[in-house]
């Protein structure tokens, strides 16, 4: 069904984990003291790992491991790579074993609670940045501090008390939530969840791996939430690298004339911000631009009916929310530049490759496959769709935009 969309969706939060890669691996040092081991393959290791070659580094470090099980800096180095890559139940198992003999080291307790914060391990994550914080300030590093420190006052006292497991039809635990609302709103978003994984594990014909929702009950919360990560408000946000999604279940733009359209709003929210995930997911740690990122997530929360190019920019001009003079503002700029007040158009934009790609919307899972493997998103996405992004962008100005445009104003 087709309902008013909210504005203002989401924002992407882009934050923490990259700054515990790649700095341990170049202060490591094979001889590191209390790590266990100077050995040959693992000089090798660091030195893969060094020179960006993580791939040929993990069986090397995994090899390491079978023939020494109590290798710490082997255990460190994969908790580190899994987080890197997003796989945190395999980065908690190695990043503890390290800290069970070595309980010290406060980048090793940094790295795992930021892994059990995205596996909604809050309690585990709270003693883990407790730890950073009272550790020698020598010892630690400034952003580690302050990150901990800011994740010790998001966490502390702010935590919902209710966990519900969700699990998909075939038994999977496909996420967690975090219930600060009332049992029927959690219930109510359990179930919600369930379909919405199972639509967006559909298009991408693989699982995903479980997700976090923190559901939070007003406004208030959500901005203590949007304070400390995202510096404006917002009525949702997904936390890049995090595997979480926070939420705003009685947000303003769920108050709708009806309950149906509430409802459709608030899927159509939650399927967007699984998308984020989705994208994250395939795309590894390499960034993705923000057109791409929230174009796709605004376009395949679409229902299937509305999923054409020229039908998403009348709905977007119908509605009025973009004016005309902002549709320009955009011909005009990059996409990538884009503010929040684009998504709609940028979904527009990824429709209308979709139409010009002999598989369809495939484009969009075969271009996160070439980034993953690729160095620049604008190489993987030439590959793939045979133009250059400045190409198609023109070509859907001149095919959609510009004649919907010219036409007279509603
Ligand atoms: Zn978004």
């Amino acid at each position: 069904m087709c309902s008013p969309r909210p504005s203002g969706l989401c924002l992407l939060v882009r934050w923490l984990l990259p700054t515990i890669l790649g700095l341990t691996w170049l202060a490591s040092s094979p001889g590191s003291a209390g790590t266990g081991g100077s050995s040959e393959p693992l000089a090798h290791a660091y030195q893969l790992l060094r020179d960006y070659r993580a791939a040929e580094a993990e069986p090397l470090l995994q090899q390491i491991l079978v023939e020494d099980p109590t290798c710490l800096a082997a255990h460190r180095e994969l908790g580190l790579l899994y987080a890197h890559w997003y796989r945190y139940e395999e980065a908690e198992q190695h990043l503890t074993a390290f800290i069970e003999a070595a309980p010290d080291d406060p980048a090793v307790h940094y790295a795992r609670g930021t892994v059990r914060f995205s596996l909604l391990d809050w309690d585990g994550a709270l003693a883990d940045f407790e730890a950073v914080a009272a550790a020698p300030r020598g010892e630690v590093q400034d952003s580690d501090l302050a990150n901990s420190q800011r994740m010790i006052e998001t966490i502390h006292g702010r935590s919902p008390g209710e966990a519900i497991e969700v699990r998909a039809a075939d038994g999977r635990r496909v996420g967690v939530i975090r219930n600060g609302c009332s049992s029927r709103r959690g219930e109510q978003y359990a179930e919600l969840l369930a379909r919405c994984v199972e639509d967006v594990e559909r298009f991408a014909g693989r699982p995903l791996p479980p997700v976090g929702l923190v559901l939070l009950s007003d406004s208030h919360e959500m901005d203590a939430w949007n304070e400390a990560y995202c510096g404006q408000a917002s009525p949702g946000c997904a936390f890049h690298n995090y595997r979480i999604i926070v939420l705003n279940a009685h947000a303003a733009n769920y108050d709708l004339p009806t309950e149906e359209a509430s409802d459709a709003a608030r899927e159509a929210i939650l399927e967007h911000e699984l998308v984020h995930h989705l994208i994250d997911t395939i795309a590894g740690p390499h960034s993705m631009p923000k057109w791409f990122h929230e174009g796709v997530a605004d376009y395949l929360a679409l229902p299937h009916g509305l999923r054409d190019p020229r039908t998403i920019m009348q709905s977007a001009l119908a509605h009025g929310q973009t004016p005309y003079e902002l549709v320009e503002l955009f011909l005009l700029s990059r996409p990538e530049d884009m503010d929040r007040m684009f998504y709609r158009e940028c979904a527009g934009l990824i429709a209308f490759i979709g139409t010009r790609s002999p598989d369809g919307d495939s484009w969009i899972l075969r271009t996160l496959d070439a980034r993953r493997k690729s160095d620049s998103f604008d190489a993987a996405f030439e590959s793939v769709c045979g133009m250059s992004k400045e190409a198609a962008f023109q070509q859907w100005e001149k095919v959609v935009l510009r004649p919907l445009l010219a036409a007279p104003h509603p």
